[in-house]
């Protein structure tokens, strides 16, 4: 039996707020690097602090790379040049497919889309150096 999960509205703004809370939101966040969906939220951040919300997949190293082809993607180029990055980074996203995992509990609200605020995480002992660039 799965427990009833109180779910926060964000735009109401009576959600926990002390540094480290943590609670689902009625809203769902999606990751703009690999698409995964999560309403799990902190409080926390810094500089700043405000609403937290961490991709499921960010510590994962394939995450980093996929990052930062999309950030390079940004960046001015030659059109033949941006055709082969995008060409990488669908053939990427496709590799990785499987590995993307949502975080959802309760009954959140689909047609209420936020963005995740990090998209970058780091477990202890991972031996990625993208913490290093
Ligand atoms: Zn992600």
């Amino acid at each position: 039996m799965s427990k009833a999960v109180r779910l926060f509205d964000l735009d109401k703004r009576d959600y926990p707020s002390e540094r480290g809370d943590t609670f689902r939101s009625l809203q769902v966040s999606e990751c703009w690097v690999c698409g995964a969906l999560s309403n799990r939220v902190v409080m926390g951040g810094y500089p700043g602090y405000g609403v937290r919300v961490v991709c499921p997949n960010s510590f994962e190293c394939w995450h980093h790379e996929l990052e930062n082809k999309l950030k390079w993607l940004d960046k001015p180029h030659p059109l033949s040049y941006k055709n082969e990055l995008q060409k990488e980074i669908d053939e990427m996203k496709k590799k990785h497919q499987a590995d993307v995992k949502n975080d959802l509990e309760g009954n959140p609200d689909m047609k209420l889309k936020h963005w995740v605020t990090n998209t970058r995480s780091f477990k202890p002992g991972s031996a990625c150096k993208h913490f290093l660039e």
